[in-house]
């Protein structure tokens, strides 16, 4: 087992409070608020008038993708501007004029910087040259491309076997790029492709492929603003998807209802004042109407007592579910309806701790609507019973003939922005025959058949030594992964990791024995090749496919783009030795689009995309097309409750994101909606809890947590009261990832259990 690499490196960086200044929680998302934050933001990066004239071309059709999350654009943009609070402060981190460059890692070695809070290493700036640091040192120091893809190739010619090697994706990737990753990972001979999927809608994935025969969501932004009602379920899209609130604000207007489940009463559920409107700046619209505050991972128990009053009102003959679609679209009715009988209503109401006149009143109301939508995000897929929440949902949705229809459907909101589009071209550690034979046919190689590592069997092999490169296209793995010491210990397991990425995080200081950095360009920055303006493309939440194409010159003349880099690694290591001529593809997007045409199905429209019309892909959903499931029918399920075996004063611990983050960047130190203002190190508790184990307001704990008899311990959070159930507390990632166990993750899609993880809280 190879011994992690000697550098003393911090896995946190210097624990200290940072000077928490608490307020009200905030009644309303957006506002004169979200537009002073959006501007301050990108004002402090880009200076007034360059952060202006950008963010007039962020989500327009000539435009660039915004970096952030995968929302939609409408089809015709606001020429206000489209694009929200946390899109304007994504844009501003990538587009600052801050540098880490040369001189910084000259002055900063990777000890020192890793001593940093990830609030600080972000704000070093972007990337602007390769760096290596060579084995023993602690210093990054300059390399040219060509000597960094040779590095790269001959430590992959130095593996025994190609599995050795891991080729990690995040979900910022273009299509082209993702693409000719897949193609170059395939080529050497692996199929091991994490992604960041794999922690976030894996679940989502798995449960709607079981049941309705394809792995993303069915619904178009038409249908949010048409659905009678939109069950909003395990998501804040206040602070991950804040466009969100526009469609849902357009459904209100259409007599739309919101019921929003989640054990937290989130700022953007309640009210949204959108900036678009003078009346909708001050004024704004209510969303929710029921605000059902779930316990932690209780949700199939609150569905299953929803169903279970409808089926009782049905066979009451109040014609509540649309049999005539149970009957030609879905199978497994008669099973599902007997599940329901092994649970009764009190097991129910007690688990899920929803008052009955609320139950009532949403059964009432899901009743007698059928344009029903259901939204999700992690609080329904990172659970040990993830792949059932969803599964759950999908039952509630055919059992109202929900399906297919406008106004109805389902929705997995997406987080990156590109995620959905990177499996859609070929990321992905399972293997597809059918992908496989279209590659051999274009490309006159055999890809490998043999199931690859998704990201915790990636982590694990890592850290047994039986994976030894580590190549991240983008993301922030060592800091987005749980179990942070498991992992870490991981990656400096390897012989050599690789980062190509455009800002400074902590991935880039937890390193193999070697390390190289290779910066690549943004998502808003012009990619120029003889002269000419080259364009890329990403898929939305909702399956479009659309172009991106950049508005800024790039922060550094030495910047590649990922297309470029991927064919100048794969160039070094085949020499020209392999029938696909890399260097040459990795520069001209045009063929790399023809190529995905003629590999990926549905995507032929997209060596048209130069004119920027964008284009669906298919989905089987909204054709009511069930024939690649058994019978050709949708499935009902018969899903499990959740069931934590908590000892005495143990707490089911969520970890979330506040307000100034996305995934792993931290923006700022404030959660404004929450209240929390300058501080990370902080836990939600409810005040009952609190008295009964005896913690006082601000009073500094430890988190800990015990599986497998390994104690787990995040140091030095502050107590705050909030209006959390009993028996639930709240923390933010990557702080809270130390605790969470590497080997315990959810059934049949191994996403990481970071939303429901057993703690215990001491007193310091
Ligand atoms: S909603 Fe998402 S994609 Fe849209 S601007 Fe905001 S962060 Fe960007």
């Amino acid at each position: 087992m190879p011994k992690p690499t000697e550098r003393n490196i911090s896995l946190t960086g210097t624990i200290r409070f940072t000077g928490l200044k608490l307020t009200n929680t905030a009644s309303y998302a957006a506002g004169v608020p979200g537009v002073k934050a959006a501007l301050q933001h990108s004002f402090k990066e880009m200076g007034a008038l360059e952060a202006l004239s950008t963010l007039s071309k962020m989500n327009q059709k000539d435009g660039f993708d915004c970096p952030g999350c995968a929302w939609p654009d409408p089809e015709v943009p606001s020429k206000l501007g489209e694009y929200c609070e946390n899109g304007a402060k994504a844009l501003a981190e990538e587009a600052t004029y801050e540098k880490a460059d040369a001189d910084f890692f000259k002055t900063h070695s990777v000890e020192e910087i890793s001593t940093w809070s990830d609030f600080k290493i972000g704000k070093s700036g972007r990337l602007t040259r390769p760096m290596v640091l060579r084995a023993g040192s602690i210093h990054y120091t300059p390399i040219s491309w060509e000597n960094a893809f040779t590095l790269i190739a001959d430590e992959l010619k130095t593996l025994s076997h190609p599995d050795e090697g891991i080729f990690y994706t995040s979900g910022r990737s273009s299509n082209e790029a993702a693409f000719l990753y897949g193609l170059f990972v395939r080529a050497f001979g692996t199929n091991n492709m994490p992604d960041c999927s794999n922690m976030c809608h894996e679940s989502s994935g798995v449960g709607l492929s079981e049941t309705l025969g394809i792995g993303k969501g069915s619904v178009t932004l038409e249908d949010l603003h048409e659905a009678e009602v939109v069950m909003v379920i395990g998501q804040n899209p206040g602070t991950n998807h804040p466009r969100m609130l526009s469609a849902l604000e357009a459904c209100k207007k259409n007599d739309g209802k919101i019921i929003s489940i989640n054990p937290l009463a989130e700022a953007g559920l309640i009210r949204f004042k959108d900036p678009q409107s003078l009346n909708g700046m001050l004024k704004g619209t209510s969303l929710t109407d029921i605000h059902l505050q779930v316990k932690i991972n209780q949700d199939v128990a609150l569905l299953k007592l929803l169903m279970k009053k409808l089926a009782a009102q049905d066979a009451k003959g109040e014609k509540v579910f649309d049999h005539e679609f149970i009957n030609t679209y879905t199978n497994g009715y008669e099973s599902f309806l007997s599940d329901l009988e092994n649970y009764t209503e009190a097991t129910l109401y007690e688990l899920c701790g929803i008052a009955s006149e609320q139950i009532d009143q949403t059964v009432a109301l899901l009743a007698k609507k059928n344009k029903i939508i259901i939204c999700w995000a992690m609080g329904l897929t990172q659970h040990k019973n993830g792949v059932a929440n969803v599964k759950e949902c999908v039952n509630l949705l055919l059992l109202k003939g929900s399906l297919g229809k406008l106004g109805t459907g389902t929705c997995p909101v997406r987080g990156h922005s590109n995620v959905q589009g990177d499996r859609t071209v070929g990321i992905m550690h399972h293997v597809s025959n059918e992908l496989n034979q279209s590659l051999e046919k274009v490309f006159g190689f055999t890809p490998p058949e043999k199931e690859g590592l998704d990201t915790v069997h990636a982590v694990q092999a890592m850290h047994e030594g039986k994976a030894k490169v580590f190549i991240a296209l983008g993301g922030n793995f060592a800091s987005a992964v749980a179990d942070t010491q498991y992992t870490a210990e991981a990656l400096q397991r390897c012989n050599l990791t690789v980062q190509i990425s455009t800002k400074l995080n902590r991935s880039h200081l937890i390193t193999g024995q070697k390390a190289l950095i290779l910066p690549t360009l943004g998502r808003s920055e012009k990619d120029i090749k003889n002269g000419n303006q080259r364009f890329l493309t990403v898929e939305n939440s909702m399956g479009k496919v659309h172009r991106t194409k950049g508005v800024l010159p790039p922060k550094s003349k030495q910047l590649k783009s990922e297309p470029e880099i991927i064919g100048g690694m794969a160039d070094a290591f085949f020499k020209g030795k392999h029938p696909v001529a890399w260097k040459n593809l990795g520069s001209d997007y045009n063929t790399i689009r023809e190529k995905i045409a003629a590999t990926i199905t549905g995507f032929e429209a997209v060596t048209e995309e130069s004119k920027g019309t964008g284009f669906y892909l298919p989905n089987n959903v909204r054709e009511l097309d069930f024939s690649k499931l058994p019978n050709g029918k949708a499935q009902f399920s018969a899903c499990a409750v959740a069931d934590h075996k908590m000892k005495p004063n143990e707490l089911l611990l969520m970890t979330i994101r506040s307000h100034d983050q996305f995934n792993t960047t931290i923006y700022g130190l404030n959660d404004r909606y929450r209240g929390i203002h300058n501080e990370r190190r902080i836990i939600f508790m409810n005040q009952t809890d609190m008295t009964a184990q005896h913690f006082k307001k601000l009073e500094i704990v430890d988190l800990v947590s015990n599986y497998d008899s390994i104690e787990r311990r995040a140091e030095q959070f502050l107590v705050v009261p909030y209006n959390i159930p009993e028996g639930n507390v709240a923390a933010y990632f990557p702080e809270t990832n130390m605790i969470i166990p590497y080997n315990h993750f959810a059934d049949y899609s191994n996403t990481p259990i970071s939303k429901s993880v057993i703690v215990s809280v001491e007193k310091r």
